[in-house]
């Protein structure tokens, strides 16, 4: 029930959760393309990737102006790549699910939902994931959502174990993976994450037999995704009453 007094059905505060939300994914989504080369966020307009010419204000609206230029450049009619759209939809969902729950603060929660899909995306792009990408989601839970002393304990204790894990199997999976397991306890609580992890875990397993029935070659699998499509799916069972 930590912060339980920011949750309402307010229809106001819903559409204003949800646009938040929808906005903040699709900054999220131009960090995900920009921080690897090294280009500024704040500053510089966005522009097309194929003939840079710079885009009007109505071309930049969240989800509608990719649906409206059915995923074209509306310059050179090139196919823009899906992964901006995807994120904000994903914002959408974030916005729903964080305004249908009372277990925690709706803001930190769209926070961890956009911090994870961002990291899921510069680790399918990049196979890498930014740490400073995961820093607004941890310093606002240890201000705004703060732990008791026992929860601490047990996050400490889900630490330790995740970075012998990472010791022991170090060239299989990644520190960022560990990074964004250790963002979900310290958010959600042990419980909570050690289900999503096992969500995940199943759905590599059906990804990686899919793969060997097809014939091909698995190489480097980013396991972040996976994380974020189990975190949306338990998010939704509980918003709408399958589990606590
Ligand atoms: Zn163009």
């Amino acid at each position: 029930m930590i912060c339980g007094y920011l949750y309402s059905r307010d229809d106001n505060l819903l559409i204003f959760n949800i646009l938040l939300s929808i906005c903040l994914a699709s900054f999220g989504g131009v960090i995900a393309l920009r921080l690897p080369a090294n280009e500024s966020f704040i500053k510089g307009r966005s522009h097309c990737d194929y003939c840079y010419h710079q885009l009007t204000w109505y071309q930049i609206i969240p989800i509608i102006s990719y649906l409206y230029l059915q995923g074209k450049c509306a310059y050179c009619q090139h196919r823009i790549q899906p992964t901006i759209f995807i994120i904000e939809i994903i914002g959408l969902i974030a916005g729903f699910e964080a305004s249908f729950q009372h277990l925690y603060n709706p803001y930190i929660l769209i926070s961890l939902i956009i911090t994870v899909a961002v990291a899921a995306m510069t680790d399918v792009l990049f196979l890498h994931i930014w740490p400073i990408i995961l820093l607004p989601t941890i310093i606002s839970t240890v201000i705004w959502q703060p732990l008791t002393l026992i929860a601490w304990k047990y996050w400490l204790v889900w630490a330790i174990i995740l970075i012998l894990l990472f010791i022991a199997l170090h060239d299989k999976i990644g520190f960022g993976d560990i990074e964004v397991m250790l963002l979900l306890a310290l958010v959600l609580g042990i419980n909570p994450t050690l289900e999503i992890v096992l969500l995940a875990t199943i759905f590599i397993m059906i990804y990686y037999a899919i793969y060997q029935f097809n014939n091909h070659k698995l190489t480097a699998v980013a396991f972040v995704p996976f994380l974020l499509l189990a975190l949306l799916i338990r998010l939704g069972a509980y918003c709408l009453g399958f589990c606590q």
